[in-house]
């Protein structure tokens, strides 16, 4: 490697993978899953399941929150060697909630080639699907899981947008979790209006829309399962 970066570039590619429906794989993302000499995974027996479904059979390596730091060195010295890796996670866009950046960072500093291979993102799909106000949103990922550290962490966020106007707001939560994050949201800011949308591109795909009190009411033990983006829009 010289100053100006490696003497060999490798490739790293962020592929991302459905959110639920296999079918919003891309073509690209399809193509280069089968190109890759290493496929970083954050769980290799969820990703076999989606490259079993492809039939393609790459050589798979774990990097999840637990060992991505120490996998870094590795991975650049095998991107020195001129390799094309692929990093994905279980669903949905690596990095955003899941792992993935600091690896990133580290290929970017080194100056490898990063490519995007952009698809579902569960804040986006949620969002656009909402509607509420779209932009300007901002995606927190999960919330704290503790009651008292949950509220304080929405009081500092939902606060409305820098300038004036409508802003929503996009927080990740296990379907078990959404009554208590409606009633957080409820005691902070009664009168907003939220959405609740859940198992997004899957069978049960459906989005509660109200007060965050109108929609905790509405919300049934059924749907208090499987996976939800809670979409807050503050307005001034
Ligand atoms: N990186 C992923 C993405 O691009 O959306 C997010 C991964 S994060 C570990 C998982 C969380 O994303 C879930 O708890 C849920 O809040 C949200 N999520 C993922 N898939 C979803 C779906 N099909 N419907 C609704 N929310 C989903």
């Amino acid at each position: 490697m010289t100053a100006a970066g490696p003497t060999v570039r490798g490739t790293l590619s962020i592929i991302a993978t459905p959110i639920g429906n296999l079918g919003d794989l891309s073509e690209r993302a399809r193509t280069v899953l089968g190109e890759v000499s290493l496929l970083l995974c954050e769980d290799t027996r969820h990703t076999a399941r989606l490259l079993q479904h492809l039939g393609l059979n790459p050589r798979c390596q774990a990097l999840h929150a637990h060992n991505e730091t120490e996998r870094i060195g590795d991975v650049l010295g095998m991107l020195a060697e001129g390799r094309h890796i692929g990093l994905v996670s279980d669903a949905g866009t690596p990095c955003l909630s899941d792992p993935g950046a600091r690896l990133v960072d580290a290929v970017q500093a080194a100056k490898h080639t990063v490519h995007t291979l952009p698809g579902p993102f569960a804040a986006a799909a949620g969002l656009a699907a909402s509607g509420l106000n779209p932009v300007p949103f901002a995606f927190w990922g999960f919330a704290p899981k503790a009651s008292m550290a949950r509220r304080r962490w929405l009081e500092l966020r939902l606060s409305p947008a820098p300038g004036g106007g409508a802003m929503s707001h996009a927080v990740y939560v296990p379907g078990r979790d959404v009554a208590a994050m409606l009633a957080d949201v409820d005691a902070i800011a009664p009168e907003v209006r939220v959405v609740v949308a859940r198992e997004l591109t899957k069978l049960h795909e459906g989005y509660l829309r109200g007060t965050p009190a109108a929609v905790a009411e509405a919300l049934l033990p059924e749907q208090a399962k499987g996976e939800a983006v809670l979409l807050i829009e503050v307005t001034e």
